[in-house]
């Protein structure tokens, strides 16, 4: 009989630890005090992912209100398949993550339980002291206060061991402390009933914006009603052969809901409802300083195209 040598790396367990903590917490440096030199370990940060996210989208600096939680949505989830893929090449994790809600937590905690077998999941979070926090404003030369990082800093729900985490750490300044608190199992059904109706939502808003994506698309080759808004002229054609006729309509000229001239071959710009709008001293429409006929243009133009169908 010879002796077979066995195989540790199928036994060995491989750990995803999350380094959370608000901005200038300390995340980065932590990360490279203690596991920069660690073998089998990947590093990840989800300011990366969050940065591609934004040029993916086409933004660079200035984000559109309403734009950034699909952006960091988006970031997230991006991250979360990385993290997998490294767990299943049986590599450590490391990731470097806001995290500040436990039902954001608790997302990631799942997918990866469900994808990976035999995995340790552990959790570091940053709690600074003041003192500590004012040296790194300083060092970075950061233009914030430490009320206004501790104000974000409370914003984060400590993870709990129902969340599913096999080991949460607390890190004031330099000392880690194993920081266990009870468990509050309810958390877990409501993280849950949130996330689904969160991602309802946002696939309800992708199927909306597919649809309206549709409908311009369909404005290019179907017929519909052109409305000359000086001589109350109507048509219902293509927009090439409003075109040809020598409308002035979008989607050839200006942009469907915008408000700009709506006329016939025969009219001219001086008579419409954009030229008035442009002579004043503030270009925007008041309804109330609005004729009948020039209220009924403008009330079609902002429900364009589905006004002209
Ligand atoms: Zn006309």
């Amino acid at each position: 009989m010879t002796d077979q040598p066995i195989n540790n790396d199928a036994l060995k367990k491989t750990t995803v630890t999350f380094i959370i903590g608000a901005t200038a917490s300390g995340k980065t440096t932590f990360i490279q005090n203690h596991f920069s030199n660690k073998r089998n370990t990947v590093i990840l940060n989800v300011y990366d992912y969050q940065q591609a996210a934004y040029k993916e989208a086409g933004f660079g600096k200035h984000i559109p209100f309403g734009r950034e939680f699909k952006c960091l949505y988006k970031a997230n989830e991006n991250l979360l398949v990385d993290i997998i893929r490294v767990l299943q090449e049986n590599k450590n994790v490391v990731v470097e993550q806001t995290l500040y809600k436990a039902k954001r937590r608790i997302a990631y905690i799942d997918a990866i339980r469900n994808a990976v077998e035999n995995i340790s999941i552990e959790v570091y979070v940053m709690c600074p002291s003041d003192s500590v926090w004012e040296a790194y404003i300083n060092e970075r030369k950061l233009n914030t206060s430490i009320q206004r990082l501790s104000a974000n800093a409370n914003g984060i729900e400590f993870p709990n061991p129902s969340e599913g985490f096999d080991k949460i750490y607390e890190v004031i300044n330099n000392n880690i402390k194993l920081r266990m608190d009870a468990p509050k199992p309810e958390i877990v059904d409501s993280a849950h009933k949130e996330l689904s109706d969160e991602a309802q939502q946002i696939k309800q808003e992708e199927e909306k914006a597919k649809e309206r994506l549709d409908l311009l698309e369909s404005m290019n080759s179907r017929p519909f009603w052109h409305c000359c808004e000086c001589c109350g002229k109507k048509a219902f054609i293509t927009a090439k052969e409003a075109f040809d006729d020598g409308w002035d309509y979008p989607p050839q000229m200006g942009i469907f809901g915008l408000l700009g001239p709506r006329t016939c071959g025969e009219c001219d710009i001086t008579s419409t409802l954009y030229w008035k709008v442009q002579q004043q001293a503030l270009p925007i429409v008041v309804e109330s300083m609005l004729t009948k006929e020039e209220l009924k243009t403008w009330r079609r133009i902002k429900k364009e195209p589905e006004s002209l169908l």
